[in-house]
């Protein structure tokens, strides 16, 4: 992700070569209307679309193959598990690892981060021990390490925002110290849009001798991702922002960081000998996932890798920017709209947060809702940077691999009518 957003040239209209409108066909829900109108959904920050391919490969498996995986010792079982495993070993190989122990299914970025926080913090993390974070993180990145700092009396610090959406990161060579265990960021900010440039991060992190955790709920939709060359020791992320299903997600980490972690939670499937009072455990990815995983969502999350190499997963960046620039160009049109995050389209992934003078956020939300066109208004799970720029709520605008030129356009009309009316 980071070359692209370090690219000094402006991503233009036709900057990537994403046949959009072939692609929109394979998303039957594009085709609906809502309120009388075309649907445009702009709401990808929070879910993404699934394409048919991803529908198709989920029901495939349940109509020919379903079973329960790793147990049984019949032909359905073993189709079950295959499709599963097989699954972790796509997900590997979309993070550039070689070891599909190394990838643990959870329900998505929240648990892969309360794994992490629970497990390695539970093991590593003691009183006057401090752990990084930033005011832009999303509470999945947040509430967790307040939960281990109430339990081990470990200290939380801030990396700031500054008026532009990006890190301060100025600050951070200050935060550091040999007190410091773990810095988790965010990769992309889900209600800024900005991109955080990871991979410096991580060495100065490392420098410092902690660890980074990315969280890349936000990431991994937009760009492909290798956690090596990114830097991260933890990298967690989630199948449904990126054309997979809701309730599936990976948490990836070395194995060696892995195999001195204790397990998460107990239960069938992560142990090895059970005895009344003890027990030992799985080898890894297993000692993580007790109980029956989710084994068609990791066939759908599977096939939503897919998916996306096979339209072009490195385009979906360029193409997000080009209409984040659009965006950005007409809605400084309105009247006394305020956009935040950063000014420079290539520094952002496809989110396009704003507050309207006279319209509350969800009167706006409302009122584009009546014309078919889905936007999110709130906190965004980001109250930490609501309140530094000084606002309840924004409005948020989020664009994905489908959505077009055209359709910024009826948004921005649209946001005309909310002027008219408010205005
Ligand atoms: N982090 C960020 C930056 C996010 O945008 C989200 C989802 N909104 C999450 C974490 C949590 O992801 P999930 O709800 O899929 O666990």
């Amino acid at each position: 992700m980071e070359p692209v957003s370090s690219a000094p040239d402006a991503p233009a209209r036709d900057a990537s070569s994403l046949d959009v409108e072939r692609l929109r066909a394979d998303f039957p829900i594009l085709s609906e209307e809502v309120n009388g109108e075309p649907l445009v959904y702009l709401d990808n920050a929070a879910t993404s679309q699934k394409p048919r391919q991803v529908l198709e490969a989920i029901s495939g498996y349940y109509a020919s193959d379903n079973a329960n995986v790793h147990r049984g010792i019949h032909e359905l079982s073993r189709r079950a598990t295959d499709a599963f495993e097989g699954a972790r070993q796509r997900v590997a190989r979309f993070l550039g690892t070689e070891d599909p122990g190394e990838v643990i299914w959870t329900r998505g970025t929240t648990e892969a981060i309360n794994l992490v926080a629970s497990s390695w913090g539970g093991a590593n993390v003691g009183e006057g021990d401090e752990i990084v974070l930033s005011d832009m993180e999303h509470h999945s990145n947040l509430v967790p390490w307040q939960l281990l700092a109430a339990r081990t009396g470990a200290r939380l610090r801030f990396v700031e925002l500054a008026d532009d959406g990006t890190l301060a990161l100025e600050g951070l060579a200050e935060l550091l110290s040999e007190r410091t265990k773990l810095v988790a960021l965010t990769q992309v900010s889900n209600s800024l849009g900005t991109i955080n440039p990871i991979r410096e991060i991580a060495d100065q992190v490392h420098d410092a001798g902690a660890l980074l955790l990315v969280d890349g709920a936000q990431g991994a939709a937009h760009a492909p991702v290798d956690v090596a060359s990114l830097g991260a020791d933890f990298y967690a992320f989630s199948g449904h922002k990126m054309c997979g299903p809701t309730g599936i997600g990976a948490l990836w980490a070395r194995r060696e960081l892995l195999e001195a972690m204790p397990p998460y939670q107990g239960g069938g499937e992560m142990i090895s000998l059970v005895e009344r009072h003890a027990s030992t455990w799985a080898d890894l990815p297993h000692k993580f996932e007790a109980g029956t995983p989710n084994i068609a969502g990791a066939v759908g999350m599977a096939a939503a890798l897919d998916y996306l190499e096979g339209v072009g997963h490195h385009q979906i960046l360029r193409h997000e920017q080009a209409l984040v620039a659009h965006a950005m160009e007409r809605l400084s049109q309105v009247e006394g709209l305020r956009m935040f995050g950063p000014a420079d389209p290539t520094r952002r992934a496809g989110v396009v947060s704003f507050v309207m003078e006279e319209a509350h956020a969800h009167d706006i939300a409302t009122i584009l809702d009546s014309k078919g066109i889905a936007v999110r208004a709130g906190h965004h799970c980001t109250q930490l940077v609501m309140k530094r720029y000084g606002v309840p709520a924004t409005a948020r605008a989020s664009f994905y691999l489908y959505n077009t030129h055209e359709e910024v356009d009826r948004f921005a009309d649209a946001l005309g009518r909310v002027q008219s009316i408010f205005g």
